[in-house]
C-alpha cells in the first residue's frame, strides 16, 4: 500500500509529489496520469523543427521561483520541460485513467481502465475541479455542492507555422472578443523554424468548441486571415474544455473524508482571487504537502 496516491501528473500533483517525497521518502508517493505524457496543461507539441506550448503559454521566473529553482536549474524546451524537471525521482506511471475508487476502513483502493489496482492511505485528486467531481460521482462520493458552482473557460488552440506575422513581443496578450494570446515560439527560444501559437479568446473558444474539427479548422483560419491577413502556412487546432477557472474556491484545498483521507486540490482552489492558473496550482499543491507534513 502506497501513504500518498496522487491522481494527475501536471504542475500541481509533481509539485505536491515531489514535496511529499522529500519528506517522507520516494516510496511512500505514487502519481497516476492518464496521458502518455507529464505536465496536464503545460503542453508542449513537438513537430521536426517546430516547438508549441500549446496549453499555458509562459511560466514566468517568480513561478519558478515559488518551486525554489529557477531556469537555468534545466533545459528548458517549452512548458512541458518543467514537468519533466519536477518528476525527476518520482514515481509517476503513466497511461493510467483512475476510473474506480472505493474505500474501506483504511484505505482507498483504485482501479484504473486498464482493471490495475492501487490502494493507499491518502488518496489526492488534481484533475480540472469538473473532472475530479466527475469521478467522484461516478463512484458515488459526496462533497460539498458548493464546489458543482466552479466552471472553467474553454480555449481552442492554434498552432500556426510559416511566415507573415510581423508581431515583435514573444508573448502577445489581446483585448478582445476573438483572441486572447499569440506567443512566438521562435522568439521564445524554443522553436528553431518560426512557429506561433495563437489562443483564442474564451467566449470565440465556446462559442465554437462544439464544430467539426473541418468547420472549426476554417473557421480558426478566416479569423487568423483577417487579423494576418500576410500569413501563409500550415495551422493545427488543439482543444481544451478546462483551461482555466473561471472563479475560485475560497481554501487551498479541499478534504472531502477523513482517513483514509481524500482531497482536491490545482488551480481551482485559492485565498487569492486574481492568481493566475499554474500559481494557484502551485499553491494549492504547497499548502496541501504543509498541511499532510503537520500531520
Ligand atoms: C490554453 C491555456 C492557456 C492558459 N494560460 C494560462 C496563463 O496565461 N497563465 C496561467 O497561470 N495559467 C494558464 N493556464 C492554466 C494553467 O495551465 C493551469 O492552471 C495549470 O497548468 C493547471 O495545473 P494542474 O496540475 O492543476 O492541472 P492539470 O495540468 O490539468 O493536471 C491534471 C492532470 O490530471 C490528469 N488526470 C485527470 N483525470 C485523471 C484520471 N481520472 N486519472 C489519471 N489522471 C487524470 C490529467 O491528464 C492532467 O495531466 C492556461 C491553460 C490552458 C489550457
Amino acid at each position: 500500500m502506497t501513504e500518498f496516491l496522487i491522481i494527475g501528473a501536471g504542475i500541481a500533483g509533481l509539485t505536491l509529489g515531489r514535496e511529499l517525497s522529500a519528506t517522507f521518502g520516494a516510496d511512500s508517493v505514487v502519481l497516476l496520469e492518464k496521458s502518455k505524457g507529464l505536465g496536464g496543461r503545460l503542453a508542449t507539441r513537438r513537430g521536426e523543427s517546430t516547438r508549441f506550448d500549446h496549453g499555458t503559454p509562459e511560466i514566468p521566473p517568480h513561478t519558478l521561483a515559488l518551486l525554489g529553482i529557477s531556469s537555468g536549474d534545466f533545459l528548458f524546451e517549452g512548458a512541458t520541460s518543467l514537468a519533466k524537471h519536477l518528476s525527476l525521482g518520482l514515481r509517476v506511471e503513466k497511461n493510467q485513467r483512475v476510473s474506480r475508487l472505493t474505500r474501506d476502513s483504511s484505505r482507498w483502493i483504485l482501479t484504473t481502465d486498464e482493471g490495475k489496482t492501487h490502494e493507499t492511505r491518502n488518496l489526492i485528486l488534481t484533475a480540472p475541479l469538473p473532472q475530479a467531481l466527475e469521478l467522484l460521482q461516478g463512484n458515488a462520493i459526496r462533497f460539498p455542492e458548493s464546489l458543482l458552482s466552479l466552471h472553467y473557460e474553454m480555449a481552442v488552440v492554434a498552432l500556426l507555422q510559416g511566415s507573415g506575422i510581423h508581431e515583435e513581443a514573444s508573448l502577445v496578450r489581446f483585448q478582445d472578443s476573438e483572441l486572447l494570446t499569440l506567443a512566438n515560439e521562435q522568439r521564445k527560444g524554443i522553436s528553431a523554424a518560426p512557429a506561433w501559437t495563437v489562443t483564442f479568446s474564451p467566449a470565440w473558444s465556446k462559442t465554437h468548441f462544439e464544430l467539426s474539427e473541418d468547420s472549426l479548422l476554417n473557421l480558426a483560419r478566416e479569423t487568423l486571415q483577417r487579423r494576418w491577413p500576410d500569413f501563409s502556412g500550415s495551422i493545427e487546432i488543439k482543444k481544451w474544455r478546462y483551461s482555466r477557472p473561471e472563479s475560485s474556491v475560497p481554501s487551498s484545498f479541499e478534504k472531502i473524508t477523513e482517513a483514509p483521507a481524500l482531497y482536491l486540490a490545482g488551480d481551482a482552489f485559492s485565498i487569492q482571487e486574481d492568481s493566475p492558473g499554474i500559481e494557484r496550482s502551485i499553491r494549492s499543491a504547497l499548502a496541501l504537502s504543509r498541511w499532510l507534513q503537520n500531520g
